[in-house]
């Protein structure tokens, strides 16, 4: 299945998170939360032919870190992706505000300059300033909206402004996760975990959990499982798609997939 957002070196033993989710076969978008952890990331998945690993500074700790973005420009050549990405406008980082919007329009306009990029971007507590810092920038590539947590009305507006979703086991066993996840337009949906910072029976999930958004996504369209399946790995495959990777590096892999 697919995971588009795991931090598979924040478990507690990373190189094991990577081996199981090799295993089980799963497309997972590893994001990371600082440009510094990049090379190592991409030591972790070698021999790992579903795993991508995705450029990122996490809003959280933007303003411990803005100094680490002059790495998006020496390492976002070789990567498709761009994440962790955003905005948190969460009460003990109001004032962080500033520096969080600067890295984020600085990575919006780097990924520009790429050539565009697929995102995955935090917007929790900001949702609306996340769109409209995507509105004044284009041709960033395509935002992928992790565990999207606004209002039915920012997410018809995220649906307008082209947006992506991935969405998982913890967002979906919510009432109001359910709600949302309906009125993403199914082409337009990807599964995730967010492990280990989501949790399912005090677990932190993995990305093999990623099935379990899949059967929830299944009850929602009322589809099979396998029709859920061929949906979401269609979705990935179109996704993928869209960016090209305008320098590649020697170490860039491409396959039907997960490109
Ligand atoms: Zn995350």
């Amino acid at each position: 299945m697919i995971d588009f957002h795991c931090h598979l070196d924040l478990y507690r033993y990373p190189s094991l998170a990577v081996e199981d989710a090799d295993k089980a076969g799963i497309h997972v978008l590893f994001v990371t939360t600082l440009p510094k952890a990049w090379p190592e990331a991409q030591k972790m998945i070698v021999g790992c032919p579903n795993i991508r690993v995705a450029l990122g500074l996490h809003p959280e700790i933007a303003h411990e870190r803005e100094s680490e973005l002059s790495l998006f420009e020496k390492y976002g050549n070789q990567t498709k992706y761009f994440g962790e990405i955003g905005l948190d406008g969460s009460p003990q980082l109001r004032n962080f505000q500033d520096v969080q919007a600067r890295v984020f329009h600085t990575v919006l306009r780097l990924a520009a300059e790429m050539g565009g990029k697929i995102l995955s971007i935090h917007s929790r507590r900001a949702t609306e300033q996340v769109l409209d810092s995507l509105a004044s920038h284009s041709d960033f590539g395509v935002p992928v909206l992790h565990w999207f947590s606004g209002s039915q009305r920012q997410l018809r507006r995220a649906i307008e402004q082209g947006c992506w979703f991935s969405c998982g086991p913890a967002m979906l066993r919510s009432a109001k996760g359910k709600a949302i996840a309906k009125m993403i337009p199914r082409e337009r949906m990807l599964t995730e975990t967010d492990g280990p910072f989501a949790f399912v029976e005090s677990r932190p999930l993995q990305p093999a959990d990623s099935w379990s958004a899949v059967e929830s996504l299944s009850n929602i369209w009322d589809v099979d499982l396998q029709e859920s399946v061929s949906i979401l790995l269609h979705n990935l495959k179109d996704l993928t798609a869209k960016v090209q990777l305008h320098a590649p590096a020697a170490n860039v892999r491409s396959e039907k997939i997960f490109g």
